[in-house]
């Protein structure tokens, strides 16, 4: 699958567009050894599956535009907090920082809006550093974001309208609501509430 909201993204910041690929949820048709189960529960970051006969909870991929990496979300069991930093982590200097919880959070719920299983984070933390050279290429970042602080992320959800995201997101009354119609992402924080446009 390729989205067109990742390509515009592309273009302007001069990155490949990702053509990542839903990953295939059926499980393998070969019963698998409890060690091989066990391994792939560590590695999928969602904790062990679910007891034979229980249906598994609704997963939310989280995709991350900058590293390429995934992360799945099970609403029953969700990952610890450093995996969760970690995936957000500043890609620039590869330096984590501690999220605010609630923005996991947000972005699970805008999935479960818009019946996707998949949500593409484009930025999380941004490091100072990494922040002020943005801004020295005349970036569109504020001097002291919210992304500095881990109180921001900016997302989108492949196949949905970004203005549609948008009137989600002011509704949510979370805090700050960036639109970046053109970029093709929003912006949420946890700072004030505000809105406010940008390329
Ligand atoms: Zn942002």
């Amino acid at each position: 699958m390729r989205c067109a909201a990742a390509i515009a993204l592309g273009a302007i910041v001069g990155a490949a567009a990702p053509a990542h690929a839903v990953p295939d949820a059926a499980a393998p048709a070969a019963p698998m050894a409890k060690k091989d189960r066990l391994a792939l529960a560590k590695s999928t970051q969602h904790g062990p599956p679910p007891a034979p006969g229980q249906r598994p909870g609704k997963l939310v991929n989280l995709y991350n535009f900058w590293t390429k990496e995934w992360l799945a979300i099970a609403p029953s069991s969700p990952p610890p907090r450093a995996t969760i930093d970690r995936f957000l982590r500043d890609h620039f200097t590869n330096k984590p920082t501690a999220m605010e919880p609630k923005l996991v959070d947000i972005v699970v719920a805008a999935a479960a809006n818009f019946h996707s299983e998949v949500v593409d984070v484009v930025s999380g933390f941004r490091h100072p550093k990494y922040n002020l050279i943005l801004r020295k290429k005349g970036h569109q970042v504020a001097r002291d974001s919210q992304h500095t602080h881990g109180n921001a992320i900016d997302f989108f959800v492949p196949n949905v309208a970004t203005a549609a995201l948008h009137v989600w997101a002011k509704a949510q009354k979370l805090g700050g609501v960036g639109l970046y119609a053109e970029s093709g992402f929003v912006h949420m924080d946890t700072g004030p509430i505000r809105f406010w446009s940008g390329e």
